[in-house]
């Protein structure tokens, strides 16, 4: 491959995949899994974890510099590590990290940075355990506590906190949560709620936005400066006047398509070029019958092809905007759009 990137239609370069392991969680939050019942991917489905560290060369032959393992809850996955392993041997990937929702970090931490994962992003929307029971339907919040201070254990640093901010729900917590974060050398990226497959409880009402956000921490924490942006990443970042760091993505009021050099691959090998897209392209036969020419001259030629602008497509709709999926819509309808597939 040579030194200029693979652009799609509108210039945009392939550099981030989110590659998700598992479609399974341990938790059952109300913005991303609230209905009773899933249909979970069929596990011949599944790629194994030497099929995930085939398809990422790939994707890092055609030009991606950032993985992030993602889920579901990836964590489930068993032997991770391995898979970690072999991803950080790849000499041309520049950033390989992990969102959790940090249950089972104290178990694995240790084993995930001795295999080279470089980076954590940790789920935690609310300091107060009750709350917390009741946002994700478990009561794990010790655990999860737990969790985040096992990866600084673990040697981790340049861990991030995503918080997903609902009206009516935690929005008195955001400067306790920037707090929280300040404390233990974390950053918080306070994430709008997302009308995205899956979340079929989504509503505008519920959804606070990046202005409103920076209008309550500007009245706990004072001055706000917004630092200049240093790459494509999807959160807007800024700093306190004691110099803590946080960012807000706003991808519901404030849609980034334009930047977004990201797209994602489900754990049945099954890739998309938006977080929003009804169609993905199915990787998994390719590589298993062709081999990896084959799955790499299919990335090439769709990803030339690439116009996806799915968040600003959804912002257009304005008052007419819902949910991406209705609740309580049967379990079987298309696991492929939700969420919990695609990894956030
Ligand atoms: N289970 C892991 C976790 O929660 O960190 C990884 C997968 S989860 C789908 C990835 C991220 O997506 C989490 O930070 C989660 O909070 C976020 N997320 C899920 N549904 C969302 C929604 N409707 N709006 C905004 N963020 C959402
Ligand atoms: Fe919550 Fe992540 Fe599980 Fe979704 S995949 S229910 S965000 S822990």
């Amino acid at each position: 491959m040579s030194d200029s990137p693979l652009l799609d239609r509108r210039g945009r370069p392939l550099r981030q995949l989110r590659l998700s392991v598992t479609d399974r969680c341990n938790l059952r939050c109300q913005y991303c899994m609230p209905e009773e019942d899933y249909a979970w991917l069929p596990r011949p489905q599944i790629l194994s974890l030497e099929e995930l560290a085939r398809l990422a060369a790939v994707f890092v032959s055609c030009g991606v510099r950032g993985v992030r393992l993602t889920g579901g809850e990836p964590l489930l996955r068993k032997n991770l590590p391995e898979l970690v392993a072999r991803l950080a041997e790849l000499p041309e990937l520049e950033d390989l990290a992990l969102t959790t929702n940090a249950v089972h970090l104290p178990a694995h931490a240790r084993a995930l940075r001795a295999a080279g994962l470089k980076r954590l992003t940790v789920s935690l929307d609310t300091l107060d355990p009750q709350r917390f029971a009741h946002l994700t339907r478990r009561d794990r919040f010790d655990e999860v506590l737990a969790g985040i201070d096992a990866a600084a254990e673990a040697g981790f640093r340049g861990t991030k906190l995503n918080v997903v901010v609902q009206r009516d729900f935690n929005v008195d917590e955001l400067p306790a949560l920037l707090r929280f974060g300040r404390e233990r050398g974390i950053e918080v990226r306070f994430i709008e709620y997302m009308d995205v497959g899956g979340a079929t409880a989504w509503t505008q009402q519920m959804v606070y936005s990046r202005a409103e956000i920076l209008e309550d921490l500007r009245e706990a924490w004072g001055e706000i400066t917004e630092l200049p942006r240093r790459d494509a990443a999807p959160a807007d970042r800024f700093q306190l006047e004691d110099g803590t760091v946080f960012g807000i993505i706003a991808s519901t009021t404030q849609p980034f398509c334009s930047s977004c050099d990201r797209s994602r691959v489900t754990a049945d090998g099954t890739w998309f070029r938006c977080l929003y897209a009804r169609q993905g392209t199915s990787l998994r036969e390719l590589l298993r019958d062709q081999g990896e020419e084959a799955v790499r001259a299919c990335i090439v030629e769709t990803w030339s092809a690439r116009r996806d602008a799915g968040a600003e497509e959804r912002f257009a709709l304005k008052e007419r905007r819902g949910p991406l999926q209705n609740p309580g819509r049967p379990a079987d309808e298309d696991p492929l759009l939700e969420m919990r597939t695609r990894g956030g």
